[in-house]
């Protein structure tokens, strides 16, 4: 899913920019309040507002707090998860604007796997050293699509959930990988279901804004994307000592305050019920098949400021930034405080951006160490969970146990 960045265009998308998304002027007197951060206490609303607008004169004392507090929570260690991709259904009955990976029924590459493609390229990965099975699916498409209810009815399934279910399962039982499903919103009963059968799980908070649901906005015709429910799921969640990871998503028509309140939102329930195991900061890239082809990326510089403002309002968090939306700009990201690189595949497409291939795992070992890093394999599920997850005792926390290594990351079978 990652490509590297060749067109003029590509390249001023992604040149640091002083002005703000929304045209505000950035604010330049954030330098001094920087030096008196103290390392691993978050910042407040008020201050990470104003970090967020920052000029290119503060950015580089913003970017070196935000570095600081990552060597602090996990110092010299940057974290990546190798893995496969599995799309279980691209079919999907929202309709988000930025979205390639959804299909209607009947549509070119509209795609349900079946349980042999999804051991196939689990055992494929399995050879390759990966240990995360990354389910990507499409929210309830049976809702909306009558084909859908064939495939599952032909499959022997109630619901793409309990399809999604005996998936994890399979792979659970017939691998040494684990799943880590992403399937939109869900009720307390099947996280309770899929707590059982993968170690992790993940939903994109996206945004805390609930305007983006407006007539023409990203999120128009996208019932599964109100703010509210989603935030829901994730307290659930937490309810449940669910290792879970959400984020934000930039660039899609939401505001730098809503950044910041999404990142708080966020923050809260991890406050709550301390279960949010990674936060994920995504950039919106423009596609020329979206409805949203013509609206503009994030600048670098906005990038940059959002990672490092969440690096520090959540100082001992994992942060991740994908690579592969944010290629050739790896140090940067590094700069600006991320620890962990997010799932990488040696095998598979990154089907939610198929035109950005992932990075080859031995460049980005070899520009994590260029910064002074060691790159490390870790599981779906965080070092620092996963003794929530092993005091279940059953099949996920005996493969765990085989998987694992003393620090809690991947026992890893081959260099990258
Ligand atoms: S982003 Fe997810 S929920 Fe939105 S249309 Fe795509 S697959 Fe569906």
């Amino acid at each position: 899913m990652i490509r590297c960045i060749n067109t003029p265009a590509e390249a001023n998308a992604l040149t640091l920019t002083a002005i703000s998304a929304t045209g505000t002027k950035p604010n330049s007197s954030c330098a001094s309040e920087l030096s008196d951060l103290k390392l691993g206490s978050p910042i407040s609303r008020d201050l990470a507002l104003r970090l967020i607008r920052c000029g290119n004169d503060d950015l580089p004392a913003l970017l070196a707090a935000a570095r600081a507090a990552k060597e602090n929570f996990k110092p010299g260690v940057i974290t990546y998860s190798r893995k496969v991709f599995l799309p279980l259904t691209n079919l999907c009955r929202d309709y988000c604007g930025y979205c390639t990976f959804r299909r209607d029924p009947g549509e070119p590459g509209a795609h349900t796997m079946t349980p042999d493609e999804v051991l196939t390229v689990a055992r494929a990965g399995e050879k390759l050293g990966c240990t995360e099975a990354l389910f990507s699916l499409g929210d309830k498409p049976e809702l909306l699509f009558p084909e859908m209810r064939d495939t599952l009815r032909h499959l022997g399934y109630k619901s793409t959930l309990h399809y999604l279910e005996a998936m994890c399962e399979l792979v659970l039982r017939e691998t040494s990988l684990l799943p880590h499903p992403n399937p939109g919103l869900l009720s307390a009963e099947w996280i309770a279901r899929l707590a059982a059968v993968s170690p992790s799980m993940g939903l994109m908070l996206e945004t805390a804004n609930s305007a983006l649901l407006a007539p023409g906005a990203a999120h128009d015709n996208a019932p599964d994307k109100v703010p509210a429910k989603r935030l829901r799921t994730i307290e659930e969640a937490g309810k449940q000592r669910v290792p879970f990871t959400t984020g934000l998503l930039i660039g899609i028509g939401e505001t730098l305050e809503d950044r910041v309140d999404t990142l708080l939102a966020i923050r809260d329930l991890h406050d709550h019920y301390g279960h949010i195991q990674e936060v994920i900061v995504q950039n919106f890239r423009a596609k020329p098949t979206i409805p949203m082809a013509n609206s503009p990326e994030p600048s670098q510089g906005e990038m940059l400021r959002t990672v490092a403002v969440a690096r520090l309002l959540m100082p001992n968090a994992n942060i991740q930034a994908p690579p592969n939306l944010n290629a050739p700009y790896y140090e940067e990201l590094l700069d600006a405080g991320i620890n962990d690189w997010g799932g990488i595949s040696p095998l598979t497409l990154d089907y939610i951006n198929p035109e950005r291939p992932w990075p080859h795992l031995e460049q980005l070992r070899l520009r994590t160490e260029s910064k002074g890093f060691q790159l490390r394999q870790r599981l779906p599920v965080y070092p620092e969970f996963m003794s929530t997850v092993m005091s279940s005792p059953g099949l996920l926390a005996e493969k765990l146990e085989t998987v694992r290594d003393s620090q809690g990351l991947a026992r890893e079978t081959r260099a990258a």
